[in-house]
């Protein structure tokens, strides 16, 4: 098991990048520990920049990065820092807040829910023709492709018991969060803003003056028209914003009776990434429409280049003119409890093992072969290993014969030994060392 402190970078297997403080801040409240309390203890490869918080977080160590900078470039280059540095990641979750789609695919988003990444899409590539913008977005070549290991990982989330379990046991972290903060004095932080807070209007209804007639704002009729600079940071009830024009809210509506309850929802859909900050609700639509996203980021693109990847983010605003900050906190409170509830269903990978002591030696007496029926020093059944490529074995090592993490597949009895905890799993079919289901689960 991996609850000892990792003895050295190698040892990372979960990466963490966040691009603003706020996100940051919400992910750090569901470490389980810091690593870094006496300061740093692993440092970096030379060249690497970044800034690190290593700790565990359940049963991973996690080395967790705050971007200097937003947008696609930094995310880019603090990625490729991160796996320089950390070369035994094999997932980095990017957790934040994003803007969202507000209808999509038949489902409604609202503010505070969370949105996975199953692909993400650079909007902003392809060709700028007179009448048109023609996207890049074929799976080669504007959008990244999940790695197999995550795209099994994020799999389960699609099927109805999955998504669940994910939405049940991130409402637990959320509440991690909240009892972390409630004897401080940010106990309120991380609070839901509320029902009659979270506002959807009418995609061409603008966030201007609507009430003060003497400003460019009076002649604007179209998305197109000029809205004056003052309108552009004030809030939507200075100015006017008229609640004639919201969208009614399905799922809002449906639980009027209680507008103070957060019913966390999670989605799986294309994330666009992009430098631009969205805000245009008929832009948004238009992008959503062609390529088929359900919310906008703008780090997604780079960290996906270089580290193997997704994007977990809670929705903050609808990508529109009215948007403002008010959700950002507890969007980000929700994208880092979906984060740490996703970990949990990461199966952990066997270590390499190294041979044993006197392994040449075994190695020598029996010819190399192994399925030698005479075997000189006591091993555990080592299954599965039999069948793996020679050159792979050479590549693992063993502390001692039983202190080894092994597993197989196949049919029949399934012996492992996770952290040097011997199991035997009855039945046939895969087993999954270091998981545990209730119930029948479903691998799609
Ligand atoms: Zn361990
Ligand atoms: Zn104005
Ligand atoms: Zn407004």
């Amino acid at each position: 098991m991996c609850m000892e402190r990792a003895s050295c970078r190698e040892d990372f297997e979960v990466g963490i990048i966040c691009a603003l403080s706020l996100e940051y801040n919400a992910v750090s409240y569901l470490f389980d520990e810091f690593w870094d309390e006496d300061g740093d203890q692993y440092g970096r490869a030379a060249g690497d920049p970044n800034n690190y918080t290593t700790g565990r977080m359940g049963h991973y160590s996690v080395v967790l990065a705050l971007l200097p900078h937003m947008g696609k470039a930094n995310a880019a280059s603090a990625a490729a820092s991160m796996r320089a540095s950390y070369s035994g990641l094999r997932l980095v979750i990017l957790v934040g807040i994003c803007g969202a789609v507000p209808y999509s695919w038949g489902s409604e988003i609202l503010l505070g829910d969370v949105v996975i990444s199953k692909t993400v899409i650079q909007y902003d590539l392809g060709r700028q023709y007179g009448d048109q913008f023609i996207h890049k977005d074929t799976i080669d070549d504007s959008i990244g492709r999940l790695n197999k290991d995550i795209h099994n990982l994020i799999n389960i989330f699609e099927t109805d018991r999955g998504l669940d379990w994910l939405e049940k046991r991130a409402v637990y972290f959320l509440q991690q969060i909240h009892n972390k903060v409630a004897r401080t004095k940010r106990r309120t932080k991380y609070d839901y803003p509320g029902a009659s807070n979270d506002k959807l209007f009418e995609p061409t209804y603008r966030h201007k003056h609507h009430v003060s007639p003497d400003c460019i704002c009076r002649h604007c009729a179209s998305d197109k028209d000029p809205v004056c600079e003052v309108a552009l940071g004030s809030s939507c009830a200075d100015l006017g914003c008229d609640e004639k024009h919201l969208v009614t809210r399905e799922r809002l509506f449906a639980r009027h009776y209680d507008h103070d309850v957060h019913e966390l929802a999670i989605h799986l859909g294309a994330v666009a990434s992009g430098d631009k900050v969205v805000k245009s609700a008929v832009y948004r639509d238009k992008i959503a429409r062609e390529t088929g996203v359900i919310a906008f980021e703008m780090e997604g693109a780079g960290v996906w280049d270089e580290v193997p990847s997704f994007v977990v983010k809670g929705v903050c605003d609808y990508a529109d003119s009215h948007k403002h900050k008010g959700w950002q906190n507890f969007a980000a409170a929700t994208a880092a409890s979906v984060s740490k509830a996703i970990l949990e269903r990461y199966i952990r990978t066997d270590k390499a093992m190294k041979p044993p002591v006197g392994a040449d030696e075994y190695d020598r007496r029996d010819g190399g072969s192994r399925n030698a029926s005479a075997t000189p020093i006591p091993r555990p059944n080592v299954g599965a290993m039999t069948e793996q490529d020679p050159r792979l074995m050479e590549e693992r090592h063993i502390d001692g014969p039983f202190n080894a993490t092994f597993s197989n597949s196949g049919p029949g009895d399934q012996f492992n030994a996770p952290g040097g905890t011997q199991n035997i799993s009855r039945g046939n079919g895969n087993q999954f060392p270091g998981a545990t289901f209730h119930g029948p689960v479903q691998f799609g």
